[in-house]
């Protein structure tokens, strides 16, 4: 039998570019960007600050389009969807966590968990099942009907999380997600991310400046001038 080395990857991106506009200038962000991630992978993505780390989960989740290249995800070109079908794959193949958590201030934790299916042809009854059970998932069934005001940053978080796995998505992407955390919530939600990926089998692709979260990943990559390299050039021999 022949090896089939790409038939585990969940992403793959070949060849690409993306620069963006300023004025009559062009800066370029990404240049011939070539990646994969496995299924069920936990990936850390690094790098300074502008290296365009969140450029690129944006291209991952389908948020932008590349100038030029292939992306992949699940087998499906997504680079080669129309803007209407890329819309519907985002809404059943990838959560987002933000840094700052993105919840709707008016709404409870539950209602906010529940939002992503309203655009699935859910009813109402299997909406709020589904995100009750996602609420149980991030240990937050006790705070169901709280509004984001009167949770920690860690239980927002936690929010989000559920959020992002309501619809069941193969792939989480997650920018910073403990860059606004203590050090006590910034574990609990790698130890979150962790066991997605362990026990349920989610790929995560987090971006992150923790170097804790470096040593949880299965794979640590980082962006350095529209270029991916190899962490272990770059991270201290203790974060390993
Ligand atoms: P990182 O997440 O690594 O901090 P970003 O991907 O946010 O980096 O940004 C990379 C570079 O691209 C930065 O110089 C940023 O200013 C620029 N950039 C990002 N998005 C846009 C945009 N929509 N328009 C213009 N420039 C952008
Ligand atoms: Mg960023």
């Amino acid at each position: 039998m022949s090896p089939q080395p790409e038939a585990s990857s969940l992403v793959e991106l070949e060849g690409v570019c993306k620069s963006f506009r300023r004025g009559d200038e062009v800066l370029p962000v990404l240049e011939g960007l070539s990646l994969r991630v496995r299924r069920g992978e936990f990936f850390a993505l690094m790098g300074p600050s502008g290296s365009g780390k969140s450029t690129l989960l944006h291209l991952i989740a389908g948020l932008d389009r590349p100038d030029a290249g292939v992306i992949r995800v699940g087998g499906i070109e997504i680079t080669a969807l129309s803007e209407t079908e890329l819309t519907a794959w985002r809404a059943r193949s990838v959560g987002f966590v933000f840094q700052f958590y993105h919840l709707i201030p008016v709404l409870t934790a539950l209602e906010n968990v529940e939002l992503p299916l309203l655009l699935t042809g859910l009813d109402r009854r299997r909406r709020r099942a589904h995100a009750e059970v996602a609420l149980e998932l991030v240990g937050l069934s006790d705070r169901r009907d709280h509004t984001p005001a009167r949770l920690s940053g860690g239980q927002q978080q936690r929010v989000a999380i559920a959020r992002a796995l309501v619809t069941d998505p193969p792939l989480v992407v997650a920018d910073e997600p403990t860059g606004d955390l203590d050090r006590v919530a910034a574990g609990e939600i790698l130890d979150l991310l962790e066991r997605l990926s362990a026990r349920w089998g989610k790929t995560i692709l987090l971006v992150t400046h923790d170097p804790r979260a470096a040593r949880r990943a299965h794979t640590v990559r980082v962006l350095d001038k529209g270029a991916l390299i190899d962490a272990r050039e770059t991270l201290d021999p203790e974060c390993r």
